[in-house]
């Protein structure tokens, strides 16, 4: 076979639908910014006057575009660009590429956070709250140039996938990105890792300045909310301190995302960058966002349930991924050996107690368990908090699809047998 077949199934019903999915998504960071901030309160539909907003926006792109955000933001991108080589770092191997080749990363998103928080907190002692308040004043200025150096980004890594290599060693495509057309591919991706020298762009967007622009972001938002309201609500404690957690979480099992399908299989293009740098930190910060201007004051009973439902959940998520992580790596460790699990034809393992015997995908529902603890945080004043529930659900159904298809047909029968001895999806006895 050839090392680049032509791709020949869609997703996202070809071009027109990766068309929209790209204007869908901006659509979404602009509307839920026009509809939710400290002057418009936070209601759809868009009033006429917020409707005027955008449309002066897309008359005179100066509205949107502020060069100091782009210089800040790209300075934000470059910093962490060069902590990713000035950090001494393990390196971890990827999984072995389809030309036979193993791509080496350096294992260094933690210290490359704690280097930035010591900066963040140097800045802080020095000038005050000052900087940080500057963030989320303009969080819709930085949103924008994320969304510009993302698709600007996107751009490129599509042209370098058309460099010229010497024929024994050619460019590494995506099998899902290599349609022929333009916008397509520009939106899947077409290069599997593109890298500049040793950077690889995929890896670094991954985990690094969406991120931590998201940590920085809910930090920018408890600031302003005390500059405004005069304190910190517990409201606002419960919304950052969890996705804090899930951040550092993401970071401290770094080399993790090495075997996810976004590194193995997916190719580097819009798709990825946008959802890296402009949607997790836009869209992820939302309830702090909102905060910052609604000093939501929970009582203690409701906080403590609120606070229990977060630790639960979390408990569940890592607890599980991490049981699955240490069987899969070492069945014999004490920690995992007294598991039972069925035996498959493809001479892999299939876990049928612990965890993985509660439900099929038992983390997923711990994940997002944990994500509704946040928006609950915000209170019940509207649903626009709940955007990224919503959206969660439906990420994790489509994924939990994906993957069920993938085992269904690598498995066989053995999965028949698996789904007989763990027969729930998400919660047991539940679904
Ligand atoms: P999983 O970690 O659930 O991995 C699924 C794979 O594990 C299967 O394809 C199969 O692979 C193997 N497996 C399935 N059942 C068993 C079993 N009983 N015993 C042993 N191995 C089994 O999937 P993801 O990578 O999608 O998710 C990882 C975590 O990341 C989840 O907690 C998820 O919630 C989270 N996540 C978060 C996102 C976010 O935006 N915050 C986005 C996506 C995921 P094999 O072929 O090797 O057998």
């Amino acid at each position: 076979m050839a090392l680049n077949p032509r791709t020949t199934h869609r997703e996202f019903f070809g071009a027109p639908g990766a068309a929209a999915v790209m204007v869908l998504t901006v659509a979404v960071v602009f509307v839920w910014y026009f509809s939710c901030s400290a002057s418009a309160g936070c209601q759809l539909p868009l009033t006429a006057a917020q409707w005027a907003r955008i449309a002066a926006g897309a008359a005179d792109y100066r509205a949107y575009v502020s060069p100091r955000a782009v210089a800040y933001y790209a300075l934000w991108w470059l910093w962490l660009a060069l902590l990713y080589f000035a950090i001494p770092a393990p390196r971890a191997q990827g999984v072995v590429l389809r030309n036979g080749q193993r791509l080496h990363y350096p294992i260094n998103g933690l210290p490359s956070l704690l280097v930035t928080t010591a900066v963040a907190a140097l800045a802080y002692a020095v000038r005050g709250a000052g900087p940080f308040l500057w963030i989320a004043d303009h969080y819709f200025q930085l949103a924008v140039a994320s969304l510009l150096f993302s698709t600007a980004q996107a751009a490129a890594v599509y042209a370098y996938s058309f460099r010229r290599r010497p024929a024994r060693d050619p460019v590494l495509l995506a099998l899902a990105g290599n349609s022929g057309n333009v916008l397509y591919d520009f939106f899947i991706g077409r290069e599997l890792n593109p890298r500049v020298g040793a950077l690889d762009l995929k890896f670094f967007n991954e985990l690094r300045p969406g991120i931590m622009g998201w940590m920085l972001l809910n930090t920018s938002f408890a600031l302003a909310q005390r500059a405004r309201f005069g304190a910190v609500t517990n409201s606002m404690w419960l919304a950052i301190v969890p996705q804090l957690a899930y951040c550092i979480d993401t970071l401290v099992f770094e080399r993790c995302v090495l075997t996810t399908m976004d590194i193995t299989t997916d190719g580097f293009g819009w798709m990825l960058s946008f959802g890296d740098l402009t949607w997790v930190p836009a869209m992820y910060s939302l309830q702090a966002r909102y905060l910052s201007f609604t000093p939501v004051r929970h009582s203690a009973p409701a906080a403590a349930l609120i606070a229990a439902l977060a630790v639960c959940s979390f408990l569940v998520f890592r607890l599980s991924n991490s049981e699955k992580n240490a069987f899969r790596t070492n069945p014999n460790s004490p920690a995992v050996r007294h598991l039972r699990y069925i035996t498959t034809e493809s001479g892999s393992r299939l876990l049928v107690s612990g965890w993985w015997g509660l439900a099929r995908h038992v983390n997923y529902a711990g994940d997002w368990f944990y994500g509704l603890a946040q928006c609950l945080a915000t209170g019940f004043a509207t649903p626009m908090t709940y955007f990224f529930s919503v959206y969660f659900l439906v990420l994790l159904l489509h994924r939990n699809h994906r993957d069920e298809t993938k085992c269904r047909e690598k498995y066989k029968k053995d999965w028949a047998r698996y789904c007989e001895a763990v027969p729930y999806m998400f919660i047991p006895y539940v679904i």
